[in-house]
């Protein structure tokens, strides 16, 4: 689904070794609608492998501005946010985990451009380039100390954030369909009603000797949350089941 938000996030891609993350990177900002990459001096050319992993996104590497510094990177950003694989810088820079980055993403754009910034596969992010972050965001893991390849950290990113502005957009708000509520009270009271008439004349139910049977019934249906359709369905299979045409009342 496009979403016109995330024309204002972008992914920041610093020192990448691995010509290959660049074209995953790629394909997982794709998925998600995001398509502005920016490389911060890629340590190699683009490779086979770039172009290969990228699959349909090679539209964003086309278009990926390639600049020397972080600080060159997000000059026209109001927010920068870097993605730390490690969880224990939190006393010195603020941290969020990926689902509060995603919604913290969805509060801000569009109004303001927005960076996520990825560190080198090796060392990540330096102190000095950490500094020109606002916050950083950590996507928490089974156990600290390993990290995730650098695109799929991008990829759970990107679904974070992503879902968070799509569920922040007011949603279209298309008519219920009138098949979709729920039978009335009334309703259920002549199903149930024609159900024990059923019942009674195929003998499944003893008027003499009715027990819990009824009761039982109604518990099931009542739990059942029967819509209008559903109710069509049940009462034509008892106007079937006992050879008559069943008119349809609501
Ligand atoms: N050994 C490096 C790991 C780098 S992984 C380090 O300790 O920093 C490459 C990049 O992927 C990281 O710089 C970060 O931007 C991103 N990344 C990997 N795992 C992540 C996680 N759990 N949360 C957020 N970003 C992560």
């Amino acid at each position: 689904m496009y979403t016109p938000a995330l024309e204002h996030l972008c992914i920041v891609m610093v020192e990448t070794s691995h010509p290959g993350n660049i074209g995953s990177a790629a394909r997982a900002m794709k998925v998600m609608g995001i398509q502005d990459l920016r490389l911060v001096a890629p340590r190699k050319p683009y490779s086979q492998d770039t172009w290969a992993l990228a699959s349909g996104a090679n539209d964003i590497i086309e278009q990926a501005k390639i600049v020397p510094t972080l600080q060159d990177a997000v000059a026209d950003c109001h927010i920068v946010i870097g993605a730390s694989a490690r969880s224990e810088r939190t006393l010195q820079w603020p941290q969020m985990d990926s689902r509060e980055c995603g919604v913290f993403v969805a509060e801000h754009l569009p109004q303001q451009k927005i960076a996520l910034v990825f560190g080198r596969e090796r060392s990540g992010l330096t102190n000095e380039e950490l500094d020109h972050c606002n916050t950083l965001v950590h996507i928490p893991m089974a156990f600290d100390f390993f990290s995730l390849n650098i695109a799929m950290a991008i990829q759970v990113l990107a679904y974070e954030c992503a879902t968070a502005v799509r569920l922040a957009m007011p949603s279209e708000t298309t008519p219920p369909d009138p098949d979709d509520a729920l039978a009335s009270a009334e309703s259920m009271e002549s199903f149930y009603t024609h159900l024990e008439q059923s019942m009674i004349a195929t003998r499944f139910l003893d008027p003499e000797n009715p027990r819990l049977l009824m009761r039982r019934l109604r518990r099931l249906f009542g739990r059942a949350g029967v819509t209008v359709s559903e109710m069509n369905i049940l009462r034509g299979m008892l106007a079937a089941f006992a050879g008559r045409k069943f008119q349809t009342r609501e």
